[in-house]
């Protein structure tokens, strides 16, 4: 049958490219100990990007105030990586977008908007490849509850990498998804790597790999390879089902601390693990690569919020969680922690319905927090 051939053909062709990316996976890390200046990109988004990466964008400003008048921090403000520009140039992230963004160091990104109807790759997915930013990592911390989990999710690979690369047949769909060695090697380094710098003893490995036995079967293989390196870490194997329900059985939950996850499993669960922590409004988290690094909310760009009018109560709390994250990632160790402090303290609160503060009052409030 001719659509048989041409499906071979499609997946002759997947496999090559795979094979490729795997050939530029070089490991080679950028040093902040010793970079004489680090340029930090913003990129505002759409629907309520812009109005919640000011706010960060004034948290940075004002903690880094010293080195940015020293010139060791550059802040470079990124255009046009709106819904409008990409469509307009029918690609996920328009070239000279994709040059400006690769003359920065790390990243601070609103949320995007994706097209519906599949007519283009999301930007955060074509962000994710074209930097190689392999681990998300994601906080959920509620001390009250003596919640304090950290989420290693694989970021490159899995079924998004392929998700917009299916075949349709007459009368069927079909997708791909893929897991590599090198790939599953380095996400689980580093989630021990974070577990033994930050004195956590307990790893759970997510998959449904009684169900995806190649390559969920083969993730957990290679993160119990790389456990051995890590004597002092346990690690147990749990199934993306039974664990979205332990994620709120008491007292069980309290015993997780870092979670590593294939990239599907880990999308759905950190949503889960953000709710529980307060909502999307209160999750930043962080896309590391070797040489880059992104930051971002775990949220999407709340077009509703913006046809109702109410963009001006979007909690930038999220965003502003992320840009601490990208502090400690560039070795801003104390600029990280007096922002993690004031907003432990801060006073108000933002509330999507509009009876709490406004972004911008709750950032001057938080400034005003910083000591
Ligand atoms: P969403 O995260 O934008 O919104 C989900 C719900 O959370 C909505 O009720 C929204 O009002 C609320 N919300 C989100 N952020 C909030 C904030 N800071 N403060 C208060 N309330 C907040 O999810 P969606 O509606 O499914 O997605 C909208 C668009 O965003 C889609 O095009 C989606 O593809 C995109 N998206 C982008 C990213 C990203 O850029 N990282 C992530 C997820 C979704």
């Amino acid at each position: 049958m001719k659509e048989v051939e041409l499906a071979c053909e499609v997946f002759r062709k997947l496999l090559e490219e795979q094979l490729a990316r795997i050939a530029g996976m070089n490991g080679e890390k950028t040093d902040f100990t010793t970079k004489k200046q680090v340029t930090i990109g913003v990129i505002d988004g759409d629907g309520i990007g812009p109005i919640i990466t000011a706010q960060a964008t004034r948290v940075l400003e004002t903690l880094l105030s010293d080195e940015i008048a020293a010139g060791s921090i550059v802040i470079k403000q990124i255009e046009g990586l709106t819904i409008e520009n990409r469509l307009a140039c029918g690609k996920p992230i328009p070239e000279d977008v994709l040059a400006a963004i690769k003359s920065c160091d790390v990243l601070l990104k609103g949320p995007t908007t994706t097209p519906m109807g599949g007519k283009m790759e999301s930007a955060n997915v074509a962000m994710r490849r074209e930097l190689d930013l392999y681990a998300n990592c994601r906080p959920v911390c509620i001390p009250e509850k003596n919640i304090d989990w950290m989420f290693y999710r694989e970021n490159t690979e899995g079924e998004y990498v392929l998700g917009s690369r299916g075949v349709e047949l007459p009368g069927m769909a079909v997708d791909f998804k893929v897991t590599t060695d090198l790939g599953t090697r380095r996400i689980a380094r580093a989630a021990f790597e974070y577990a033994k710098n930050n004195g956590k003893t307990h790893v759970a490995v997510v998959t449904k790999a009684n169900i995806m036995k190649k390559t969920d079967g083969r993730f957990t293989a290679i993160c119990h390879e790389v456990a051995k390196d890590y004597p002092g870490i346990t690690v147990d194997d749990y199934y993306i089902d039974i664990m979205t329900a332990n994620l709120l059985k008491e007292p069980l939950r309290q015993q997780f601390q870092v979670v590593l996850l294939p990239n599907l499993y880990g999308d759905i669960i950190t949503d889960e693990a953000a709710q529980i922590q307060g909502g999307v409004g209160t999750a930043g988290s962080a896309n590391i690569g070797d040489r880059y690094a992104m930051f971002e909310a775990i949220h999407g760009s709340a077009p509703r919020m913006i046809e109702r009018g109410m963009g001006q109560y979007a909690n930038p709390a999220s965003i502003i969680k992320a840009a601490a994250m990208l502090l400690r990632h560039i070795c801003r160790t104390s600029a990280a922690d007096r922002l993690e402090k004031a907003m432990a303290k801060c006073p108000v609160e933002v509330r999507s319905d509009g009876t709490g503060v406004t972004a911008e009052q709750y950032t001057d409030a938080l400034i005003s927090q910083l000591s």
